[in-house]
């Protein structure tokens, strides 16, 4: 696709010259003889450059970067007269990209405008990988929910903010019945499906606000934050029930299934996240204790 620029200039001689010249480079090109007109283009007008004068009428150039940089993520680049008291400075403080002198050869302009854009791409790609690696740094490989170091930081910032605005906060941590012998019945692989699975059911249970981590190696869990004590049980069942009724088949004809036990709480005022996380894991111990495949929860 080609770059779109939009060129301001009050002489209507360099405005129709410069657009003339870009259209021929094969720039999308739009020009305007004010400000004004500018922000009035750019509002339907998704240009990746502005080219402007400094010294208009109006509203100058300066201005019009700044009211641009504003609301825009592109960039700006600045034209004004050798004679002109606006300084690179200026111009660089205002937000502008490049800056450039009148009268300028064509070819200059072309080779400035490219590197500006070269580096807008640069700036587009580094940001996406970097969102990427952010992404990565919080994510478990295997099941693609959260992972555990996410999960710490978390549990944290939730507690503090749930205590702050006296906000109630669930907590579940669930973890598969007899997950040894599974394994050791259909070997790792296999064993490792099962998380997998497990990832997208508790996914596909959750509501849209809550969170779900893959704590430790088959353990899970999962923050519901403005929710009861009562509501994240019921949460918690229909998890324990979808994973019960899932059905994998770790050798071709044969069906297995798994089972999960659960421990579920509810964040006390003025506790830390350390004995609301204890709490729950004392609740899970205690479903494990008393027969698995179940749901156990603690008021305090
Ligand atoms: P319990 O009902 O008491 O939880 O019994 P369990 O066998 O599930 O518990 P135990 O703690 O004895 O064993 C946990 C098992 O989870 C052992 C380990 O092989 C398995 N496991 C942990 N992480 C992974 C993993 O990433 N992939 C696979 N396939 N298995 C894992
Ligand atoms: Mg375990
Ligand atoms: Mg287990």
């Amino acid at each position: 696709m080609p770059y779109s620029i939009l060129i301001v200039d009050d002489d209507i001689a360099i405005k129709d010259s410069v657009s003339e010249y870009l259209k021929a480079k094969n720039y999308n090109v739009k020009s305007a003889l004010n400000a004004a007109e500018a922000l009035e283009i750019l509002n339907s007008f998704e240009a990746d450059v502005v080219l402007t004068d400094i010294m208009m009428q109006g509203m100058d150039g300066l201005e019009l970067t700044q009211k641009i940089k504003e609301s825009y993520d592109l960039d700006v680049m600045v034209m004004t007269g050798y004679s002109a008291e606006y300084s690179y400075e200026n111009a660089v403080q205002a937000g502008a990209s490049d800056f450039i002198f009148k009268p300028f050869r064509f070819e200059e302009l072309d080779l400035r405008i490219k590197r500006v854009l070269r580096e807008a791409d640069f700036k587009n790609e580094r940001s996406k990988l970097l969102k990427k690696l952010e992404k990565i740094a919080i994510t478990d490989a295997l099941t693609q929910l959260y992972n555990s170091r996410h999960f710490f930081a978390q549990i944290k910032a939730e507690v503090n903010r749930h205590i702050r605005y006296s906000r109630a906060l669930s907590l579940l941590i669930l973890d598969i019945d007899f997950f040894k012998n599974y394994n050791d019945t259909w070997g790792h692989l296999e064993g490792d499906k099962v998380l997998m699975g497990i990832g997208t059911t508790i996914n596909a249970c959750m509501r849209s606000m809550d969170t779900a981590y893959r704590y430790g190696g088959e353990e899970f869990t999962i923050l519901l934050p403005e929710t009861k004590l009562q509501k994240a049980c019921v949460v918690g069942a229909r998890i324990k029930d979808s994973i019960s009724s899932q059905i994998f088949e770790p050798e071709s004809g044969t069906k297995a299934s798994v089972t999960v036990s659960l421990g579920a709480t509810q964040l006390v005022k003025g506790e830390d996240f350390r004995s609301f996380l204890s709490r729950a894991d004392k609740a899970l111990y205690t479903s494990k204790e008393t027969g698995r495949n179940k749901l156990t929860y603690f008021v305090s």
